[in-house]
């Protein structure tokens, strides 16, 4: 039997399952597919090609030099021709791959018609498995994050005292919103300068006569092991320290504050989970750190990104078309180009997001998700939007966090009530207001801020749905307090904005 393996582009790790079941380096042919297929899906953004692109060049040359015989095929066609030409060459009897993350492709993957069986691999990319995770969901009635972050905390032995969680509490969230106030001073990200290998992927997509999205250049993403990990060890040394209070601040000009920006790297294999967590946690009893910034920075890879990748895992094929709100109005165009509005949050979070592919959590969930959601967008659209625009998307992690946690899109599977907020949050949590056109404090008249009208539009039609919804009581309360005369302005409002994007 000949053993075969293709490793995709987010495998890049070389304990990943596939690798690991073989210990013949040499007897054992490796495949990596660069494939434009998948690029013409969605007008991806291009640092995000680049990105992959260069990471996955960088890791056949890591397993060349480990004494692994890898063939790296480059291809403007399907992953199929290559595929099956790379099996009759080598003889391959059997083809080895990891499970993929994403189911789409691991769909793709059972229509080859190829010559040779597929073995199946475990993925072993995340902390907790399929048959893990579904242990623990068909125990309970309701999947509450809070639940399953407890008890990975226990599971792994991670910022524990016995039994008990460290500080004899399990959250610090409510000391982990301190709104900006004054001049902040984070410190500068950690980027690289492109190699020989990133300058050529560079110049490759450039080259590309398909539709994409954002700047290519300044390029400063980590594309090895090496370089993630450094980014992993400035992180801990420089940012971590201060992560938590700041956790949900927008600032102008601070695109990445004290975030990890480890996202890309741990979704792409580059950097594991729990080598993650145990970094943060040993930081916690060397140099003696906050408890809220360390413990709120492990929740949110042993807790959300775990819990989210679960749900995906256990979810069936249409979660994605879940459109719980029955909203249909189509992506406004300055999504895709930042100058056309004039709101200020959404242009100065959209132009970072087309400088870098990044914006970090809040920006993401309160401004431009929010203003999906509360302006009435189709999720589907949504969803497509963000997969393409956001250097660490992948549809596993996309439909839970931008289906389920930014648009309620189902109906509450994941998350307690919507993330619906009007200006005044916005303007709580940033600066962006200060230079903006439009009023936070009016919801009526010229120049009251379109989030507001969206914001209270959006109670408006869909109270009944709400009022299911316990913890929206409060804010249905406000509501009803409001006069038909106010609300009529409100709906009409609403209508004049949305016939202008
Ligand atoms: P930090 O804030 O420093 O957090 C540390 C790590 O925790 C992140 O690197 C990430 O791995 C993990 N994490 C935190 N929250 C989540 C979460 N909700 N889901 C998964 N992992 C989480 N994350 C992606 O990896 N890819 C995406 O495409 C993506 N899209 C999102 C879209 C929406 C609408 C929302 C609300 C969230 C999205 N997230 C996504 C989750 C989260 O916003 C990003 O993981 C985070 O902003 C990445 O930046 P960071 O590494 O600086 O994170």
């Amino acid at each position: 039997m000949t053993i075969g393996i293709w490793i995709l582009g987010d495998q890049l790790w070389s304990q990943q399952a596939a690798l690991q079941s073989c210990q013949s380096h040499r007897d054992t042919p490796i495949i990596l597919i660069e494939s434009l297929e998948f690029v013409r899906v969605r007008p991806y953004h291009r640092q995000k090609l680049v990105l992959v692109w260069s990471a996955m060049r960088h890791f056949a040359d890591e397993l060349r030099d480990a004494g692994w015989s890898v063939t790296y095929i480059i291809t403007a066609e399907s992953v199929e021709v290559p595929l099956k030409k790379w099996i009759q060459d080598h003889k391959i009897t059997q083809l080895r791959v990891m499970i993929p993350n994403d189911k789409p492709f691991q769909d793709l993957m059972a229509t080859l018609n190829l010559s040779c069986p597929i073995d199946w691999r475990e993925n072993n990319h995340f902390l907790w498995n399929e048959t893990e995770f579904k242990q623990w969901s068909n125990r309970r009635k309701r999947l509450l994050m809070e639940d399953f972050y407890r008890e990975g905390r226990q599971r792994f032995n991670i910022l524990m005292e016995g039994k008990q969680p460290l500080g004899n509490r399990w959250n610090f969230d409510s000391e982990n919103r301190k709104p900006p106030k004054g001049k902040l001073n984070p410190p500068r990200p950690l980027w690289f300068e492109p190699d020989q290998i990133t300058r050529a992927v560079i110049e490759q997509v450039n080259q590309l006569s398909l539709p994409l999205y954002g700047k290519i250049e300044p390029f400063g993403w980590a594309v090895t092991r090496q370089q993630a990990l450094e980014v992993l060890h400035y992180f801990i040394e420089e940012r971590l320290p201060n992560f938590g209070s700041y956790q949900d601040a927008m600032v102008t000009g601070e695109q990445t504050l004290w975030h990890a920006l480890l996202s890309p790297y741990l979704n792409l294999g580059l950097l594991q989970p729990l080598e993650v967590i145990e970094a943060a946690e040993k930081a916690y009893f060397d140099k003696n750190l906050p408890l809220n910034s360390v413990e709120g920075f492990i929740r949110q890879i042993l807790g959300w990104r775990e819990y989210l990748h679960g749900i995906y895992r256990v979810m069936n094929r249409e979660y994605s078309q879940h459109n719980w709100f029955d909203h249909t109005q189509p992506l406004p165009e300055f999504f895709w180009d930042a100058k056309k509005t004039d709101i200020n949050c959404l242009s100065q979070v959209l132009s970072q997001v087309e400088t870098t592919g990044y914006a970090h959590h809040i920006q993401r969930l309160m401004i431009l998700s929010n203003f999906a959601l509360i302006a009435g967008l189709s999720p589907q659209e949504v969803e497509n939007w963000f997969h393409a625009v956001f250097i660490d998307a992948y549809d596993w992690v996309m439909q839970t966090n931008v289906i389920g946690m930014g648009l309620f899109a189902d109906g509450g599977i994941l998350a307690s009530k919507p993330y619906a907020a009007s200006a005044n949050y916005v303007n709580k949590m940033s600066d962006y207001c200060k230079s903006c056109a439009y009023n936070p404090r009016s919801r009526t008249g010229e120049n009251a801020c379109p989030l507001n009208v969206f914001y209270w539009n959006f109670l408006d039609r869909h109270r009944e749905k709400l009022k299911s919804q316990g913890r929206m009581n409060l804010v249905l309360a406000h509501l009803d307090k409001m006069s038909e005369n106010e609300l009529n302005i409100i709906r009409q409002q609403a209508e004049n904005w949305l016939s202008r994007f």
